[in-house]
Parts: C-alpha cells; sequence; structure tokens
C-alpha cells in the first residue's frame, strides 16, 4: 500500500493527513475519489433525497460582505413572498413527492417575522397533514425563536459558520456586533439545544483562504458534531466590498475542484452525515452538483421559488435556475440523477442517520 493510500484508509484523521488529501492531484485524487463513494456507498447507498427549496426573502438586516443580497447593496429590489406564494410552493413539493422543504431567507429578527415564520410553519404542516420535513436556513436567531420555530414543526436548521477561522471570518464580515464569530457559534449550540438537527458549512475559495484553514474547518464540522454539511464554493458579485479582493481569487474551475476534495474528504471523515450537493456548484460547472453527488454528497435542494422572484435572490453572480421555473427544475433533476446511477428517495424525509443514532436524538 503506497502512503496516500494508508492515510485514506485511516479511521481517524490529523490536520496532516486532512491537507494531504486536499492537495491530490492525479491518482492520489482519484483515490480519494474511489474512497469517498466506496463509503457513501456502505453508509448512504445510491438514494438522494430532495429540499425544495424556497427563497422566502431576500430583505436582510445584515451586511456580509460577500452576499449580493447584503443590506447596503441597493441595486437589489426587495422581496417577501406572500403567504399564498408559500404555500403553493408547499403543495408543489408535495405534489411532486419531495418529501420535504427548505425555506430560506435574508437575517431578520424583529416580533413580526418572527411569528410570520411560526405562523406559516403551523400552517404548512397542517397542509400537507406532517408529511414535509421542514429544513430552516433564516440566519443567527435567539435560544427563544429557535424554540418557537421548532415547536411550530421545522426540524432540521442550516447556518454555516462560513469559515471557522475567527481571523477570516473578520475579514468577510462587517466588525460589528451583528456579525461577530462568538454569536455565531453560540447560535450553533443554540439551533442544537432546542432539538433542531444542525447543519452547518463553509464557503471554499474566499480571498486569503489557505489549504490549512479548509482541513481546520473540516476539523471543526468534526469537533461540532454536525449533522447535515452544506458547502460551496465562493462566487464573486459585482455589487458587494468583498469584489475588491478578486485578484487574490483561485479560478472558477480550482475553486470548484476545490469544492469537490472537501466533500470527498468530509464523507471519509464523517460517514453517516447529510451533506448538500449546493447549488453554487452547478453555477460552475453544468455537472458540478453530479460531481458532488457522486463524490459523497446525498442532498439536492432543487430551487421551487416562483420564477419571478428568482432573480432578486442572487446570492453570487451566474446563479443557475434563475430564470427557468419550478417544472424545468424537477424533471431535469430526475434526470440528472439517474445519469449518474443515483435514485431519488420521493416522498422520505431523508433525515441525517448521523442524527437518528446520535445521543442528541431524544
Ligand atoms: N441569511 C441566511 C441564509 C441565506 S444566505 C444566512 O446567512 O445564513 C445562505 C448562504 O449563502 C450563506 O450562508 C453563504 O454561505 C452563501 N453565500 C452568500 N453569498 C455567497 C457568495 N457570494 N458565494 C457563495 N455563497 C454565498
Ligand atoms: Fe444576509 Fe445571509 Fe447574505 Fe449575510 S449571507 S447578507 S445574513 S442573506
Amino acid at each position: 500500500m503506497n502512503a496516500f493510500s494508508k492515510i485514506v484508509n485511516q479511521e481517524t484523521f490529523n490536520k496532516q493527513d486532512l491537507i494531504s488529501m486536499l492537495n491530490t492531484v492525479g491518482d492520489e485524487q482519484a483515490l480519494l475519489y474511489q474512497k469517498s463513494r466506496a463509503v457513501k456507498d456502505y453508509y448512504i447507498g445510491n438514494t438522494v433525497h430532495l429540499r425544495g427549496l424556497i427563497e422566502y426573502s431576500n430583505v436582510c438586516i445584515k451586511d456580509c460582505l460577500y452576499c449580493g443580497i447584503r443590506k447596503s447593496n441597493k441595486n437589489t429590489q426587495r422581496y417577501t413572498l406572500s403567504d399564498e406564494d408559500v404555500f403553493q410552493c408547499a403543495l408543489y413539493a408535495l405534489e411532486n413527492n419531495y418529501g420535504s422543504i427548505a425555506i430560506q431567507a435574508g437575517e431578520r429578527t424583529d416580533q413580526l417575522y418572527i411569528s410570520k415564520i411560526t405562523s406559516l410553519l403551523k400552517e404548512i404542516k397542517k397542509l400537507s397533514n406532517g408529511k414535509l420535513g421542514i429544513t430552516l436556513s433564516l440566519g443567527e436567531q435567539t435560544l427563544d425563536t429557535y424554540k418557537e420555530w421548532f415547536d411550530a414543526g421545522a426540524h432540521r436548521y442550516l447556518l454555516r459558520i462560513e469559515t471557522s477561522n475567527r481571523e477570516l471570518y473578520s475579514k468577510i464580515h462587517p466588525n460589528n456586533r451583528l456579525h461577530n464569530f462568538d454569536k455565531r457559534i453560540e447560535a450553533l449550540q443554540n439551533i442544537r439545544k432546542v432539538g433542531f438537527q444542525l447543519g452547518t458549512g463553509v464557503m471554499i475559495g474566499l480571498p486569503h483562504q489557505t489549504i490549512e484553514n479548509l482541513a481546520d474547518d473540516l476539523l471543526f464540522l468534526k469537533a461540532m458534531d454536525v449533522d447535515m454539511v452544506g458547502m460551496g464554493p465562493y462566487i464573486e458579485h459585482q455589487d458587494t466590498p468583498l469584489h475588491e479582493m478578486n485578484h487574490l481569487l483561485k479560478s472558477r474551475q480550482e475553486r470548484l475542484d476545490l469544492t469537490i476534495k472537501m466533500i470527498a474528504t468530509l464523507r471519509i471523515l464523517m460517514k453517516d452525515i447529510n451533506i448538500v450537493g449546493a447549488t453554487a456548484l452547478q453555477a460552475i460547472d453544468k455537472m458540478g452538483r453530479e460531481k458532488a453527488i457522486r463524490y459523497g454528497a446525498n442532498i439536492l435542494m432543487p430551487n421551487i421559488t416562483p420564477g419571478n422572484f428568482r432573480k432578486k435572490y442572487k446570492l453570487y453572480e451566474d446563479k443557475p435556475c434563475t430564470d427557468e421555473n419550478s417544472v424545468d427544475c424537477n424533471n431535469c433533476i430526475d434526470a440528472r440523477m439517474s445519469l449518474i446511477g443515483s435514485r431519488i428517495g420521493y416522498n422520505e424525509w431523508g433525515d441525517s442517520r448521523h442524527f437518528t443514532n446520535s445521543k442528541f436524538n431524544p
């Protein structure tokens, strides 16, 4: 057995091991992918689960330096879906046997908004007879808010740490109370505390980010013992302050390759968690999400937001499916998955096996 083959076949991995896995090229990269596929086949199988993504609103109180819908971007026309639109999306997911939906939006923490989400959740539970699983991705909230939304029927929550490196975090966010690394960590702990399946993740290929940082990100995900991970390439957006750092970026293709290696390495490191094939991968390569599924991911989030709003939820440039309607997306996902030998787990929640088996599951 050569030295690299020995590394990927270990049971535990230190930072140096992870760095070598992320630096692989050629035969070693093929070996990494062979291993991550074998781990996925054994622990997860070839079923991909869907979360129909509802981009509920692009109104946001925050100013993350990388994000196209940040508060200070005056070129974004703001919208919030009507209740009726949200119910239509939920019904669409139900009728198409998606099993789950995910509600995502810019961050808002006012009481009116909190109560609105609570009532939407209750209504969706009712209209689907409890059949639709619900993931939320609505940013940092208080423990009480998380609890209220959990009690209203959501059971998974995604909040990316974006980077686990405190210094890098402060380079990609304004330095004020609203954008605080410690508060982010506390929010993740609170999400877990109220009983959600906990999801987090990072952006890959950020300016100033090193391979060492990414290896630390993987160790962070492992130490947090998360149930789900959504991570994708950083993609520039011209109306954001981070755009000024474009000269520091790796090529988009390199960011894509690195993301696939992160996903493969994570699958080997955390064998039974749910990993999302992020939509941002598709912005770089038409087959980006398929590659992610092939080498480790098992969750897809097809966009089911009404077509006329999608262009306005523009986190980054070249966001895919912005001028399609949901039906096109639905058909294309089915065909794309069978092409790579995967099947879609229709009508199933597809909860994280890691959570089902874990000490946090009451
Ligand atoms: N407001 C919520 C959810 C919406 S943003 C939140 O911030 O958690 C969802 C994710 O989009 C963010 O976590 C971030 O990782 C990603 N994102 C934002 N801008 C991006 C960009 N320019 N490139 C790639 N991903 C981006
Ligand atoms: Fe708002 Fe989320 Fe974008 Fe930050 S990443 S500006 S919180 S939508």
